[in-house]
């Protein structure tokens, strides 16, 4: 048996020049700062370049993703809204949820119509069934079991974001679903960030990566490019390329190397097809998303591991996202405007 957890930041943060103290062209003080930490259950990378100091801003980084979690999307925290609808679920009147909750749902159902449910938050169940999250990396993998066919059957019985019914921010879920954000969770923070960081006038530039998900925000003092590195699947030290860009943009990555357990050669990885219950695998091993917004980048990438190309392709059109997919093979397949920002490793461009 093997076992193996990615939980570093698998977009791997290509910056350059990072040097303590940098200048602007017009002559103001800009320095760079840089902290890792562990938030939302993963690793949050942040490089600011900040006129002044940094460690304040970075502070409320933190605080804004662990606020995030205990008080929206946690499926276990008891004081998260998440939570409180789980437990609600059966009720016929439903239940009121915060604006914000409501948007961000209203956008997860959005992205679940239209990938006829590739993507699929009501897949709480299930994921339970699996705890795939457990046991992946853990030193004895002894405990883990393969669920049968007839629990993933049962389990799939309380799925389906069509059963669910968001109205005027009144939620109503049938009785024993479950609702699971670990499939955007990371993107939302990334939304969530921007935003702080735009009160921030003094962060002219940022690169933050909440485990798969990297936000691009503002510009080095420099003038350069954010560098965002793409993972091979294949080899999860090595790069296939390097997404050069300017400006704002969320790249989330979703792969079978993520978080995983291997038992008897089968992988079990963390990416479940809400159509079998079981984990996609429709010969995909990693996809990246380019958007402009982190709850689309971050659901995307799922939605699209578990669509494969031909249908990947389609829906990341619909959503003016631009996507890449590498294959069991090695194969990279990529929308036409991703070669716009990718630079290959063994392309030499
Ligand atoms: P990601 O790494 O962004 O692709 O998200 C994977 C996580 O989302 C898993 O750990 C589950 O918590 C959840 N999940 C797995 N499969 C799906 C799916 N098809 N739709 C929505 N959430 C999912
Ligand atoms: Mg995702």
């Amino acid at each position: 048996m093997k076992m193996f957890s990615k939980k570093m930041p698998l977009i791997c943060l290509g910056i350059l020049g990072m040097a303590g103290l940098l200048f602007t062209g017009c002559g103001q003080k800009s320095s760079s700062f840089q902290k890792v930490d562990t938030a939302m259950g993963t690793i949050v990378s942040q490089t600011l370049y900040v006129d002044g100091q940094g460690q304040e801003v970075s502070r409320e980084i933190i605080s804004c993703i662990n606020q995030l979690e205990q008080e929206l999307l946690s499926w276990r925290l008891p004081e998260s809204e998440i939570y409180r609808i789980n437990e609600n679920a059966g009720n016929e009147e439903g239940m009121e949820i915060s604006p914000k909750l409501a948007e961000m749902l209203k956008a997860c159902l959005e992205v679940s119509s239209a990938s006829q449910g590739a993507f699929d938050i009501t897949i709480g169940d299930v994921v339970r069934l699996w705890d795939i999250d457990s046991w992946a990396g853990a030193e004895d993998i002894s405990g883990f079991i393969v669920p049968e066919e007839e629990a993933i059957r049962e389990a799939l019985k309380d799925t389906g974001y069509e059963g669910i019914t968001l109205q005027d921010g009144n939620l109503i879920m049938p009785k024993d679903f479950q609702l699971d954000m670990g499939a955007v969770g990371k993107g939302i923070a990334l939304d969530e960030i921007r935003e702080l960081l735009r009160q921030h006038k003094e962060v002219t530039g940022a690169v933050i990566s909440v485990g798969g998900s990297v936000l691009t925000y503002g510009s080095k003092p420099d003038g350069s490019v954010w560098n965002v590195g793409v993972v091979n699947p294949l080899e999860p030290s090595e790069n296939i390329g390097i997404l050069k860009l300017s400006g704002e943009w969320c790249v989330s990555t979703s792969g079978d190397y993520e978080r995983y357990v291997e038992v008897r050669g089968e992988r079990y990885h963390h990416i479940l097809d809400p159509a079998t219950g079981r984990p996609a695998s429709g010969g995909v091993r990693g996809v990246t998303i380019l958007t402009k917004e982190g709850l689309y980048s971050d659901a995307l990438s799922t939605a699209c591991f578990v669509l494969g190309v031909e249908k990947g392709m389609a829906l990341a059109e619909h959503f003016e996202a631009e996507v890449l997919f590498i294959l069991e093979d090695g194969e990279i397949m990529m929308s036409e405007g991703m070669k716009k920002y990718l630079y290959l490793s063994n392309a030499g461009k």
